[in-house]
This record gives structure tokens, sequence and C-alpha cells, in this order.
């Protein structure tokens, strides 16, 4: 029986996503995150239903650890959401994707399962995840670039994350500088999201569920009867994704790039036609060279629950006793 003072805490990770809820049991060890249950569920729209659904996957979680009974019980949950958040008291507000306009997450969450709750923004929350997945040191600053639907940055510094003074470090998906000059939700035009993101990417290329791999595909065969119409989406999409990471190096200055997000399930693919895209402007740019930027990128793990485990990792900001009984 292990000494619960010597253990790490066993902290519960969910990750609130358009089309699913997904969670997480996790130890964070000295070499990184181990996970000892998964759990998820179908999403559902309204704030009666996510509050459900979250119960139901922290129920899921603790009963696959009550299988190992040498292992402590959970002692806290983090929740990753999109939305904005209040990270003091845990309430969100406009999950869109959800048709949710306000929860108290976190107090709902701690009464009814009984665990310190913390909330979190999805991406910052992912941006811890991947950046502790892929180097467990975590010092210095980190940027996390999510290509989902939308476009936005988490930004770590030493671990910790930025938030500016009023949470909007990494909204770099609404700088409105993309040529097309396409109207965004915002109500902008130019945004960078409405090229790079994936949302864009469907609009852009609507022959192909997930898009990007279609595209690179169309784009690299000249005998595809769509190459020419994907290597200008292409140079759309990716320039903007470019144009994105120029952006965060020069007002951030991360050591690294980590690309995560439904379309750097892309993979290699994507990096390469990224790094080829920064490459090229360093050709035209002493300045751009010196950046190094194809150097500081990096893939988040693609089969690994980024979002849930970063979550869980959020949990670790509650204080709890390290001696709780079980
Ligand atoms: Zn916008």
């Amino acid at each position: 029986m292990p000494d619960p003072t010597q253990s790490p805490p066993i902290l519960l990770g969910i990750d609130v996503g358009g089309t699913k809820i997904a969670g997480v049991a996790i130890e964070d060890l000295p070499h990184g995150p181990r996970i000892l249950a998964q759990a998820q569920r179908p999403a559902q729209r309204e704030a009666d239903a996510l509050i459900e659904d979250i119960v139901a996957v922290v129920h899921a979680l603790t009963t696959q650890l009550a299988e190992h009974p040498e292992l402590a019980g959970p002692q806290a949950i983090g929740i990753g959401t999109p939305g904005a958040v209040d990270e003091a008291s845990g309430d969100v507000r406009d999950i869109a994707n959800l048709a949710i306009p306000y929860v108290p997450l976190a107090q709902t969450i701690r009464e009814q399962c009984g665990l310190p709750t913390i909330v979190e923004n999805d991406v910052n929350a992912a941006a811890l995840g991947a950046a502790r997945l892929i180097d467990g040191t975590q010092t210095g600053t980190i940027a996390f670039l999510n290509l989902g639907t939308g476009l936005a940055a988490g930004v770590l510094r030493d671990g910790a994350i930025d938030r500016g003074s009023s949470n909007t470090v990494g909204e770099i998906g609404h700088i409105p500088v993309e040529p097309h000059r396409w109207k965004c939700a915002c109500g902008q035009r130019g945004c960078l999201e409405t090229a790079a993101s994936g949302g864009a990417a469907k609009r852009l290329w609507p022959y192909a569920d997930p898009p990007m791999p279609a595209i690179l595909a169309a784009s690299a065969n000249p005998d595809d009867p769509r190459h020419k119409q994907a290597e200008d989406v292409k140079a759309i999409i990716i320039g903007a994704i470019a144009d994105a990471i120029d952006i965060l190096a020069v007002t951030v200055d991360p050591a690294q790039i980590i690309l995560g997000g439904g379309m750097a399930k892309t993979g290699s693919p994507l990096l390469e036609a990224i790094s080829q895209e920064l490459h090229e402007r360093a050709l035209e740019s002493p300045f751009i060279t010196s950046l190094q930027l194809p150097g500081r990128l990096r893939l988040a793990p693609a089969n690994m629950p980024v979002g849930a485990i970063g979550a869980a990792l959020c949990a670790e900001r509650i204080p709890v006793p390290h001696n709780q009984s079980t």
C-alpha cells in the first residue's frame, strides 16, 4: 500500500467539446502525466445536459479507479471549456456550440460530485496538457496554437497561464489582417480565423471531411481534377497560419509553438507545409530568418487526450490536503 503522502494526487480532467465530453484520471508523475482511467460521452446542448454529462463522466472515471484498491480516490476535478470563463468563480458564459448562455459550472459540479473543482478556458487547458506531454520541464515561454473550429493560442510562462489584464492574450484569431476581408463571426472583417482554422478549411474545401489532408493531397497531385483550386486554398490557409505563427513569435516570443486542435491531427504533412511557407518567407527576409520559426514548431501528440489531461493539470492549482482519507 503506497503512502498517500508520497504519491502524487489523482486528478480528474474533463474536456468540454462541441461533439463530446472527454474525461481522464491522471497522476502527474515527475516524467509526465500517467493516465489511470478514461471515459467520454457525446455532448448535448444546454446547461442541464452539460452538467449531467460531466457528472456521468466523473462517475465513470471514479468507478474505474475503484477497481484498483491500491489507488487513492480522486482529489480534485479540472474542467476545460469553451466560452468566457471566470477563473475565480468557475462560472462560464456563452458556450456557443452547446447553446449555453450561462452556467455556474465549478459550483454545480463541486456540489454534485463532492470534489474541489476548477474551470479553465479550453485552449489554456490544452496548452498546459500539450506542453507537459511534450516537455515535462515547462520552463520559459511556450505557445499552443489551437487550429480548431476557430483559431486561438494559449501562452504559458514557466508553466503558468499568461492571461494579460482581461483574458485576451492568445485571441490571435481575431487579428484582422487576412487580405480577403471575409466577414468573421466576431463582427470584424479579415480575421485570421476566417482562413487559418478548421472552420475556414471546411468552408473553403467542402468536398472532404476532414478537409486539410484532402487539400494537401490534391495540391500535391497535378492529376487531381481540383489540383489548381487545392493549391489556391492551401496557399490561403497555410499563409494565414504562417501569419499567426509570425505574430506569436514577435509578440510572445515563445521557445516552442505547439500546433494542436483538430486540424493538427493532419500531422506531418501539415507541419511540412507550414515549415515550407516559413522557409520561403525567410528567404526574402533576414529578420524572419533570424526568428528561426520552423525550429520552434511542434505537433501536439495526436493520440492523447491533450485537453482533458491539461484540464486535470489545472486541478493541481487547487490546494488539497495530501493525507485525505479514502
Ligand atoms: Zn474575428
